[in-house]
């Protein structure tokens, strides 16, 4: 499978506009941790992916946490005396301090003050602001807004509901030829805010959307959760699955104009961390390479020492670090979908280099087999090794049963792509075999893979990768 060969069939300008009218359907819905915004959600992206969507009681205890009580909210506003909406949700779902208890009082603008939140140093941006695990009510408003409340008495109502319900979330499960799993996760939590994350939640589904239409090495899980309690939830119920997951990504806030970013899982020389690394370095200019914090997104859970899961982020700008992190700014305008796109192009690389980095055994050790007399050498003249056939001697050296595709592409510089054409070349030619444990389980019709009996199978035993 190549995933990126079948997206750059596509028109890269439809791609990103596609990914960005996505956000754009999705932008004005009220999300929360709980509620009908994210089932209103994930119904969207299950019209679109094969996605069971979940749901867990108040109450339910997972690890050192409690399933919080359902938000869900109607209406909120300050009105002054002549019944003005000052500050109206309807306008802006930030408006209101995200989970505020229900509300409806008359009262003066000292009282009101403490429970407003404003950017003094960007004045006309609205921040956004929650208060999940103490119960709490604000509105969250513009400095310029508030600068111009006059000292009077206002109406403050929130139309809200706290009560004993669900937490929602979405598992669209993608089986491959191997139990063994690639996790994306992504948070759907967030209301009117574009980068974080309906950029990560676009891309997520695109990316299940192509993997739907082809055989897999790998079985894909993608979870639509709600940040930090959502994964907790997921570790908590799937602690069998877990086990199953070889390479994780955490995909967030990857459609603002930043280079990319991606943060080492725990582990820190895990597979994904290495392909990841590959595919920045070889395609994506101005990107850099993170190490692991436990300050971040989900995989700060994935990555909690009792599971230590092979998860990393990939982002664009990283959080916090730019000006309109969680403010109204994070709009519509504030992600392209040129970068959409590319994010969506590096998503499918690496899934490109995990399914296709497998391992093969020279067959023809003993000094170089001559490619000449193959076909397989061609020389464009000159001192210069053409990068085909430079790709192929890499690949006949190093395949000796322990070296993968991607150590051979780490070692000579190379594209991973090069190295793994080079390899299919060179099978073909029958100068390499697979080796036995990285035969798929099952072979699926139309599969690349060879399951033949290799030298590998008879030389050793199999064992399974870790
Ligand atoms: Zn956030």
């Amino acid at each position: 499978m190549r995933l990126l060969k079948e997206l750059d069939r596509k028109d890269p300008v439809e791609v990103g506009r596609e990914l960005h009218d996505f956000a754009s359907e999705l932008f004005p819905i009220c999300r929360s941790i709980t509620g009908n915004g994210i089932r209103q959600t994930l119904t969207r992206i299950r019209q679109r992916i094969p996605m069971e969507i979940l749901e867990v009681p108040t109450g339910t205890r997972v690890f050192d946490w409690t399933i919080p009580k359902e938000w869900n909210i109607r209406d909120a506003y300050i009105k002054d005396a002549t019944g003005n909406r000052l500050v109206d949700f309807k306008q802006c779902n930030l408006h209101v301090l995200n989970y505020s208890v229900p509300l409806q009082a008359t009262m003066a603008l000292k009282q009101l003050k403490p429970h407003l939140h404003t950017l003094p140093e960007y004045p006309d941006w609205i921040p956004y602001r929650t208060s999940y695990y103490k119960e709490d009510w604000g509105f969250c408003l513009s400095h310029n807004q508030m600068l111009a409340l006059r000292d009077s008495d206002y109406e403050v109502c929130i139309d809200s509901t706290l009560t004993d319900g669900h937490l929602t979330y979405g598992e669209c499960y993608l089986p491959g030829s191997l139990t063994d799993e690639v996790l994306i996760s992504t948070h759907v939590c967030h209301p009117s805010l574009a980068n974080d994350n309906l950029s990560g939640l676009a891309v997520a589904t695109a990316l299940a959307e192509l993997l739907t239409e082809h055989d897999l090495r790998y079985s894909y899980r993608f979870l639509f959760i709600p940040g930090t309690i959502g994964a907790i939830t997921w570790l908590a119920r799937n602690r069998e699955t877990v086990e199953r997951v070889r390479h994780g990504l955490v995909l967030t806030g990857i459609g603002d104009a930043g280079g990319l970013h991606y943060k080492k899982s725990r582990r820190g020389n895990a597979e994904i961390d290495q392909a990841v690394a590959h595919v920045l370095r070889h395609h994506c200019e101005g990107s850099a390479i993170l190490e692991f914090s436990p300050y971040g997104y989900d995989e700060r859970q994935y990555c909690s020492p009792g599971f230590n899961l092979p998860v990393g982020c990939l982002m664009r700008s990283v959080w916090g670090t730019f000006p309109e992190y969680h403010t109204s700014a994070d709009n519509l305008d504030f992600i392209k979908p040129h970068q959409l796109a590319d994010s969506l192009r590096v998503c499918a690389s690496v899934i490109d280099v995990l399914e296709n980095n497998l391992r093969y055994q020279n067959l023809n050790p003993f000094c170089e087999p001559q490619l000449g007399k193959r076909n397989l050498y061609r020389s464009r003249g000159g001192d210069a090794i053409a990068m085909e056939t430079n790709a192929r001697l890499w690949v006949l050296n190093l395949s000796d049963g322990e070296h993968s595709l991607l150590d051979i592409a780490e070692r000579s510089g190379l594209p991973f792509s090069t190295i793994s054409q080079a390899a299919e070349v060179l099978r073909e030619a029958g100068l390499l075999s697979l080796v036995a444990e990285d035969v798929p389980e099952k072979a699926q019709p139309n599969s690349n893979f060879d399951a033949g009996m290799s030298l590998a199978q008879s030389s050793r035993g199999p064992r399974r990768s870790t």
